[in-house]
């Protein structure tokens, strides 16, 4: 390792970061390099029995079980789920606290994404950049000498649509990503399931959840299947839903890894903020060292 990158990624809810961006953190940390994650909002109204508070509680709880597995820190704001707004008091916590942690690699929501937190994490993480080097705003925490890159998370969304610039497989991580969503008890075997109205779906036996999550496996001793992969509804974070990128970015894949690129079976994809400093040929090869 030439230099220890610190990473950071900001997400609306107590899972958020865990589904974009597992994969690379766990290749970050897995080679020495510092990651913190940081939810915005406490995860409170992510149930449908537990009351708000039970549910913020257990939701930190799933992400300190979560962050053990990557071998990373897991910050969690006590903000109320859909109460995060892009006000200055918000604005100078975040920069505080990107301060605080000095981070060479920023990543968050964009600001089309669908949910308010989200929108709202996106925003006060575009208010905080230029403003993380102005050394007389928010004196207390020294300033930045140099933005952060800061990355945006791959998302659905299409006004505007997502513009990807860097790809990165994840196959080797990808079980140990798995690991981390089985964390979210509450979330993937609880919330979203009954969000689909397919609860009943849900093994009782928790030994037999982690094989419901995975889904329909993915062949991995075979070449990817794009075709059948990129008919599939990305919503539930099986194998299939996770090799949904790998299939749509095949060509940026091939382009970064060679013909090796034809053989990934999982991806994670992000796009660069104008607001950051900017990625170089030289600058994409020390940040994304893999
Ligand atoms: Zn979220």
């Amino acid at each position: 390792m030439e230099k220890q990158l610190r990473v950071m990624v900001v997400g609306a809810h107590p899972d958020d970061c865990d589904f974009s961006y597992g994969g690379i953190a766990l290749k970050y940390a897995a080679a020495g390099h510092k990651v913190k994650f940081l939810s915005l909002c406490n995860g409170c109204y992510g149930h449908h029995i537990m009351t708000p508070q039970e549910t913020a509680a257990r939701r930190y709880g799933e992400t300190q079980e979560a962050a053990k597995i990557a071998g990373i820190e897991y910050d969690v704001w006590d903000v109320d789920d859909c109460s995060i707004e892009a006000t200055m008091e918000n604005r100078k916590r975040l920069i505080r606290e990107i301060r605080e942690f000095h981070p060479d690699i920023l990543f968050s929501h964009r600001t089309n994404d669908y949910h308010a937190d989200h929108r709202n994490a996106a925003i006060l993480v575009q208010d905080a950049s230029y403003l993380l080097i102005v050394p007389g705003f928010c004196p207390e925490v020294p300033a930045m000498r140099k933005m952060p890159i800061i990355l945006y998370c791959w998302d659905k969304f299409q006004q505007p649509p997502f513009k990807v610039d860097v790809v990165v497989g994840i196959d080797e991580v990808i079980d140990k990503k798995f690991e981390m969503f089985h964390c979210h008890v509450s979330q993937l075997y609880e919330w979203l399931p009954y969000s689909h109205c397919e609860e009943h779906t849900v093994p009782a036996d928790p030994a037999q959840r982690l094989a419901w999550l995975h889904g329909n496996p993915i062949d991995r001793n075979s070449l990817p299947d794009d075709e059948r992969i990129l008919s599939i509804d990305a919503k539930n974070h099986s194998e299939e839903d996770e090799a949904y990128l790998a299939s749509l970015y095949r060509k940026e894949l091939i382009a970064r890894y060679g013909e090796a690129g034809r053989k990934i079976h999982f991806a994670e994809a992000f796009g660069v903020s104008e607001y950051g400093t900017q990625l170089t040929e030289e600058s994409v090869k020390e940040l994304f060292p893999f």
